[in-house]
């Protein structure tokens, strides 16, 4: 049976129980653990699929089309292990379901309450597929002592009784600020925060203290007699140099050997660690730099780019270079000026469009495939940064009002609404107008591409799956005009009618797809299309 493992936050957010996780999962892989990871996130929205980047961060999507947390992608990234729709949980989804179960008269006439109605769904939640599992780490986003997350920690303590003895550790992450006027670290916050916890009947076995000074042995000490634990189960966790290291800093703090531990385990051997070391190695010692200009929109918050920016930096894992982002405004590229434009994109390296939403920016997106096109800088254009390249390539071909349908009616739909496509269960259909909310099209899909392609030759393959997250497609009407100005569909789907990768075999390096490849980029496993990327920009970077 799976062991559970389940991780809180104290104190304030953001302080990276995600990345603690993904982090914990991946030594316990190391050791050879199976293991799997889950959010539980205590929000109303049924998914995070309807909320802006800038509240929210990106929306990480799983081959089955879910639309979930950015920490999810922290778990693939870390562990490998493919995330699906039931990793992911909001309070929303469970207060539907439970809604929907009552309209249908399922509870029989009983009251339906929090407990125990929707604690056993989040029960139920947790332990769903989980037989062939080791270890299921569970997240419970937010903080303690918000109100929201009252059910799902609740849930925790009542799980800790079902299951028994040795099949439950409770983590909790909490900060130890320092305080510069008395010089010291402080523990207060962390005292009160179990305090809390274990009101709530939940006794944590193992805290994880983030702070930025090194947690002294007394503090150590002090925090372990206030809180509960043994003080070896205090684990400091200071800022890393690299997200990567993350793992590696935690063994040498101990936290598996005391999640271990507290299972009642013994450690045994030391873990395989070679695989981060190597990864380490390349982020700290690189051979050389690139700069890439990313020209989007939500340039201020970079959670909106979560999985772009890691899978760039996985592509100079791979060719063992530092890649410097430059997020591009692209709405300062809208002014018509093209000694502005000229200015900042010509000591980038390589220019990429990501994925995006709405009409705003969208001028200067085009205005960055053009300079890329006509000056023979690598170009990576993603979903949205496809959509746009397809039709900077049809205006030059004459059809100056090319645009999408997304950004309102146009004579030449370039880019148009998908109303169907196929999926495993047979054809999906959506409707102009019709809901916002997980009507896209969404998750793993297949494409064939060229054989003589570039993109197959980079792939080493003719057929791929990638994810998708998009409501609009390029309109094959206007393939032959495309082709006429030397743009190449080089991906389809399997049954020829839906555009998956266009290419420009003339030009050094000029992609575009309508899926999201950042999604299946791993530090350990760079994806096939940014290792190649980011060799072209190396090359480009000779040049200039
Ligand atoms: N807005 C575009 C669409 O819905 C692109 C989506 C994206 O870039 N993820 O098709």
């Amino acid at each position: 049976m799976a062991r559970y493992i389940f991780i809180t936050g104290g104190v304030v957010s953001s302080l990276g129980k995600g990345l603690m996780a993904a982090s914990l999962a991946a030594l316990l892989q190391a050791r050879g653990y199976r293991v799997r990871i889950r959010k539980f996130d205590p929000y109303l929205n049924v998914d995070p699929g309807t909320m802006s980047p800038h509240q929210h961060g990106e929306v990480y999507v799983t081959d089955d089309g879910a639309e979930t947390d950015l920490d999810l992608g922290h778990y693939e990234r870390f562990t490998g292990v493919a995330s699906r729709q039931s990793d992911n949980v909001t309070s929303g989804r469970i207060y539907k379901t439970i809604i929907e179960r009552e309209r249908r008269g399922d509870y029989l006439g009983a009251t339906v309450q929090v407990i125990p109605h929707v604690t056993d769904a989040i029960k139920a939640f947790a332990q769903d597929e989980t037989d062939d599992l080791d270890f299921v780490l569970c997240e419970i986003g937010g903080t303690v002592g918000d109100i929201e997350s009252l059910p799902f920690i609740e849930a925790i303590r009542q799980l800790r009784n079902d299951l028994g003895r040795g099949q439950t550790v409770s983590i909790h992450v909490t900060l130890v600020p320092f305080i510069a006027a008395a010089g010291e670290l402080k523990t207060k916050p962390t005292q009160h925060s179990v305090r809390e916890l274990a009101a709530l009947g939940v006794q944590p076995d193992v805290l994880v203290c983030r702070s930025e000074r090194d947690l002294p042995a007394g503090e150590r000490a002090k925090i372990a007699q206030f809180c509960n634990v043994r003080p070896e189960a205090v684990i400091p966790a200071l800022d890393a140099k690299s997200i990567y290291a993350v793992p590696l800093q935690y063994h040498r703090e101990g936290l598996d050997v005391e999640v271990l531990r507290a299972f009642g385990i013994e450690p045994g051997e030391a873990p395989n660690l070679a695989r981060w070391d190597d990864i380490v190695e390349r982020i700290t010692n690189p051979e050389g730099e690139v700069t890439i200009g990313v020209v989007g929109k939500y340039m201020g918050v970079p959670d909106a780019y979560k999985s772009l920016t890691e899978a760039l930096t996985h592509g100079g894992i791979a060719n063992r270079v530092k890649v410097n982002i430059r997020w591009l405004d692209a709405e300062l590229f809208e002014r018509d000026d093209e000694e502005e434009v000229t200015a900042v994109l010509e000591p980038m390296h390589g220019i990429l469009v990501p994925g995006g939403f709405g009409e705003r920016g969208s001028e200067g997106k085009i205005a960055g495939v053009r300079f890329a096109r006509e000056r023979n800088v690598p170009f990576f254009g993603i979903c949205l940064g496809m959509q746009m390249a397809c039709i900077e390539g049809a205006r030059t071909q004459g059809v100056k009002d090319a645009s999408t349908t997304e950004f309102g009616p146009t004579e030449e739909p370039v880019v148009g609404m998908i109303t169907e496509w196929m999926t495993g269960e047979g054809i999906q259909k959506r409707e102009e107008g019709g809901d916002l909310g997980g009507t896209m099209r969404l998750g793993a899909y297949t494409a064939r591409l060229g054989g003589n392609s570039v993109v197959a030759s980079i792939y080493g393959s003719d057929e791929i799956s990638e994810r998708h997250r998009h409501r609009y497609e390029v309109n094959t009407h206007y393939k032959p005009v495309l082709e006429a100005g030397g743009l190449v569909f080089s991906g389809m789907s399997p049954d020829g009618s839906l555009p998956e990768i266009v290419e420009r075999p003339d030009h050094p390096w000029f992609v575009g797809v309508q899926f999201h490849p950042e999604l299946k980029s791993k530090p350990f496993d760079p994806h096939p299309l940014f290792a190649s990327f980011i060799e072209a920009a190396v090359k480009q970077s000779r040049l200039v």
